[in-house]
């Protein structure tokens, strides 16, 4: 493809995306093809010479949507939204072209000057306190996603607790080898924290970290972690000899949307960390991953202001809800120093005048890989589109959407429990079962769970089968009292508050026919 052919499918290709944006609402959102439908669609192998791109085109239509779940379909309802908008994709079409691994500053020192201008201004923007600033000692990066944000502060956090306990040894006049024996004990016993509803990739985070993980059970109703059952398991790992070095917390659950309690969280910490004044400090980190975009608002900039009292770190991802495409998800540490002391090594083909004289970033040294792509360009065209006004407009949007939900769900009792409060435009509920077998079991708490479980279960099923919209059915809680719920929640681009409207009118036209 040489330039005058690329200007030419470059051309067709962006009409026919607008195209797919301007009629998106007609498609079916959840895509219907059974597995392997695609090798059956496909020759076989590489084509011995090459082909024209208005052939490869057509395959787009032809093969690849047939396959596609449309995440930007007002009628996507489904797990977190994730956001697209056209400055966004001009950010990434530049990306592509400069295709530059910008690992360090020299390799490309827009990337890397880019990337700190604009996380400060998204600081800033989210109302996250000056000690994340890159004019602090602590400054953001931009990762791929929430989860390998975890992973590594995982990694940060496991290091910087390990090199503490190293200075606090030698410091009480153990030899090296001595050290080096507690160290290798410590490994075994350090313990990584979330609650049963922290997001799987704390899990995941640490068995990559080669530590062990541990949950702590909150409430069911609240799911909120609090500092009350930190402590209480603290006190639990401590009397089995365990080490806590890490946990995350979180703003906007998964499952719920449900926040933790900062404020107790955070004097539980401090407690621990007066009452043990030589132990290394326990790393807290924020997973904002959805629900921080909504920290934009000027209702919830308050929240981020106790962040410095405990936290270490905070990510949450412009690609969720912040009309950025995927993936810009933006981490944020209070002490960069504790990412670089575990993440940078610089054998000789990576040094240069400009890190070696300590006056540049090098972001290779806040991430695990060491390629890095120009993700700030999609957000610094997005944040300079829209605007603060117009950024926003859109999440005020969804948060309209979802309140105007829970007034429907509230308004209709016969059909619907809400199980848990409602928060960040998601709404979590239940279907009740049939009035005419209620009416017998209203005593029964039991037999009426396990009913309005297997009609929730059976109306979320056959929502998608239809699939006029997208909606996740998930299960909160386990054994006897869990509870099988339907989450709704809007926030792509597209969406209005009538289609949430719209929403719980197809909804419940399957609730009733579930109920015949
Ligand atoms: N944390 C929370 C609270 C989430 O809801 C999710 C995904 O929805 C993640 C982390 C993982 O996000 P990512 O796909 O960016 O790793």
């Amino acid at each position: 493809m040489d330039s005058s052919q690329f200007r030419q499918a470059a051309h067709a290709a962006i009409d026919q995306i607008v195209d797919y944006y301007d009629n998106i609402r007609d498609r079916r959102v959840l895509s219907d093809v059974e597995p392997g439908y695609l090798r059956q669609l496909l020759p076989e192998g590489i084509p011995q010479t090459g082909e024209k791109w208005e052939d490869i085109q057509k395959d787009i239509e032809a093969k690849i949507m047939p396959g596609m779940t449309h995440w930007q379909s007002p009628n996507f309802l489904a797990f977190f939204p994730s956001n697209s908008s056209f400055p966004g994709i001009l950010g990434d079409m530049y990306s592509a072209a400069f295709s530059c691994a910008a690992f360090n500053w020299q390799c490309s020192p827009a990337v890397t000057e880019l990337e700190t201008i604009v996380l400060d201004n998204v600081a800033k923007l989210i109302n996250l306190p000056e000690e994340y600033h890159s004019t602090s000692e602590g400054g953001g990066v931009i990762h791929g996603t929430a989860s390998e944000a975890i992973v590594t502060v995982i990694v940060a956090a496991r290091d910087r607790y390990i090199a503490r306990s190293r200075e606090r040894w030698a410091a009480e006049g153990l030899n090296e080898d001595e050290v080096e024996d507690r160290v290798c004990t410590l490994r075994g016993k350090m313990v990584a924290l979330g609650s049963d509803q922290a997001h799987s990739s704390t899990k995941k985070g640490a068995i990559i970290a080669g530590v062990r993980f541990e949950t702590i059970e909150t409430k069911i109703g609240d799911y909120a972690l609090n500092g009350e059952l930190v402590q209480r398991k603290i006190e639990n790992l401590e009397s089995r000899g365990l080490v806590p070095f890490y946990i995350t917390v979180t703003l906007g659950t998964t499952p719920t949307c449900a926040t933790d309690d900062f404020a107790s969280i955070s004097t539980t910490l401090q407690t621990y960390h007066t009452a043990n004044p030589t132990a290394p400090k326990i790393w807290a980190h924020i997973d904002a991953a959805y629900a921080g975009a909504a920290l934009i608002l000027p209702e919830y900039s308050h929240i981020p202001t106790i962040f410095p009292t405990f936290a270490d770190s905070f990510d949450f991802n412009m690609h969720k809800w912040l009309l950025t495409n995927f993936d810009c998800s933006c981490l944020y540490v209070r002490r960069r120093r504790d990412l670089i002391d575990a993440l940078s090594i610089t054998p000789a083909y990576l040094r240069n005048e400009y890190s070696d004289r300590g006056l540049v970033t090098d972001y290779r040294d806040w991430q695990i890989p060491l390629g890095r792509r120009f993700r700030s360009l999609k957000a610094w065209f997005v944040t300079r589109t829209f605007g603060v006004d117009g950024l926003r407009a859109h999440i005020r949007k969804g948060i309209e959407g979802g309140e105007a939900f829970t007034q429907l769900l509230q308004g209709d009792k016969e059909r619907y429990t809400l199980v848990a409060e409602p928060a960040f435009a998601l709404n979590v509920f239940r279907v009740n079962p049939p009035p005419k077998l209620a009416q017998n079991i209203k005593d029964d708490k039991k037999e009426y769970a396990r009913l309005s479980n297997e009609v929730t279960r059976k109306v979320g099923e056959r929502v998608n089968k239809e699939g006029k919209i997208f909606i996740t059915p998930t299960v909160l809680g386990k054994g006897e009292e869990a509870i099988t719920a339907i989450r709704v929640v809007g926030g792509a681009p597209a969406i209005q508050v009538d289609d949430l409207r719209s929403a719980f009118g197809i909804i419940t036209e399957v609730v009733d026919k579930v109920w015949e």
